[in-house]
């Protein structure tokens, strides 16, 4: 099945018992079992529920794997991911990462005994460098989060196999429609499922998507264990969003480039992060791994310091000041001070995450709309 049918129809059958179209709403804790542990496949919803399995049915589809998990936010994925590894052992990581995996590793993970590399990988090769007997994992993120670096996921996928390392990739600013790291040698996806897959900034999910039968039954058990697992309503919800996901990605698409082209050449504008343009530094990298470049825009502004980065940030008409990304609205977020601030000062700067730099999230919203908004504030 090709992409867009995906969207609309896996992991979805007519309700078996009443014929609804639409996977209805299982508002359920637990299940009648005709005597004990004789049920009709779900005992408890913090393991299992209806609703949500048609939505993981459906994610695993998404990202061309046979296992899909879905968790109460992105981040209770990553702790999920996290709790495979023992004191003692080592990951590597990208230098440029969203605010949250660098403080769930640093200040949650770094006191379990595990050791995290921070490096810079557009060079694939250094991560040989960093493998020693301890080393299990290797966790990326493509397009990175805020400067838009490009990791290539088929020359870490080859490394990490030959050096039997997991290799996780977390692919929420792409999104399965843009990328799908299965087919590049990951060993597990992880997406933000708040951003682009549930796609109206109405819900807070992650999920998790994998090939390898015991690598799942042992996420299966970390998840039913430690419990992350999202309501009947909200897998509803994701599910609905999901429908359209292919249009919106489009129409992201469509309006990126068009933001991207206008911003390029803005006399206010110093430097501008975005995959899509040749002159990028890994733009063969994303042209060989994305089939198109989204509409994630980062910028910084010429002479600006906070305060003039701070009103233009807050002069937006259309575009909303607020974390997160994804949505069909246009959003705008000052990095610093709102999704990287948990990073230090001196290691956010080394990747460009100063303090006049603004991320868009380019909605699908008229453009023409969109344009103006930027003329007015940048103005
Ligand atoms: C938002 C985000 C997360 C965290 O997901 P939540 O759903 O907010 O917990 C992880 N990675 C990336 C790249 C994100 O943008």
């Amino acid at each position: 099945m090709k992409f867009a049918t995906k969207a609309i129809h896996a992991g979805q059958e007519p309700d078996p018992s009443t014929g609804a179209v639409m996977t209805p709403i299982y508002q359920t804790s637990t299940y009648w079992q005709r005597e004990p542990g004789d049920n009709k496949g779900f005992e408890y919803s913090r393991g299992t529920n209806p609703t949500r399995k048609a939505l993981e049915d459906c994610l695993a589809a998404l990202e061309n794997a046979k296992y899909g998990l879905a968790f109460s936010s992105g981040m209770g994925a990553t702790d999920a991911v996290m709790k495979l590894l023992a004191p003692g052992d080592e990951v590597i990581t990208g230098n440029d990462l969203y605010g949250g995996s660098y403080r769930i590793f640093t200040k949650i993970f770094a006191n379990y005994g595990i050791k995290f590399h921070f490096l810079d990988l557009s060079d694939p090769e250094i991560i040989r460098e960093y493998t020693n007997e301890h080393t299990k994992m290797v966790w990326i993120e493509t397009p990175t989060n805020p400067t838009m670096q490009i990791v290539d996921i088929e020359a870490i996928g080859k490394i990490s196999k030959e050096k039997d390392l997991m290799l996780v990739v977390d692919n929420t600013f792409a999104s399965p429609y843009l990328q799908n790291p299965m087919d590049l040698g990951a060993t597990i996806v992880m997406h933000s499922v708040t951003k682009y897959i549930g796609g109206h900034s109405d819900v807070v999910m992650g999920a998790l998507m994998l090939n390898d039968e015991n690598l799942y039954k042992r996420l299966w058990f970390i998840y039913n264990a430690c419990g992350a697992t999202p309501g009947p309503m909200d897998s509803f919800l994701v599910l609905r969003g999901i429908k359209t996901l292919h249009l919106r990605m489009k129409a992201h698409c469509e309006n990126g480039r068009v933001i991207a082209e206008y911003l390029k050449t803005h006399p206010k504008v110093d430097k501008i992060y975005w995959p899509g343009f040749e002159d990028h530094p890994n733009h063969e990298v994303a042209k060989k791994q994305m089939r198109d470049f989204g509409g994630m825009i980062s910028i910084t502004l010429k002479d600006a310091h906070l305060a003039e980065t701070f009103r233009i940030a807050g002069s937006f008409k259309v575009f909303t000041l607020a974390e997160s990304l994804g949505g069909v609205e246009s959003l705008m977020n000052h990095p610093v001070s709102m999704t990287h601030g948990s990073i230090p000062k001196e290691v956010r700067e080394k990747v460009g995450v100063v303090d006049n730099l603004l991320r868009l999230s380019v909605g699908v919203e008229d453009v023409e709309d969109l344009l103006e908004d930027l003329k007015q504030a940048l103005g």
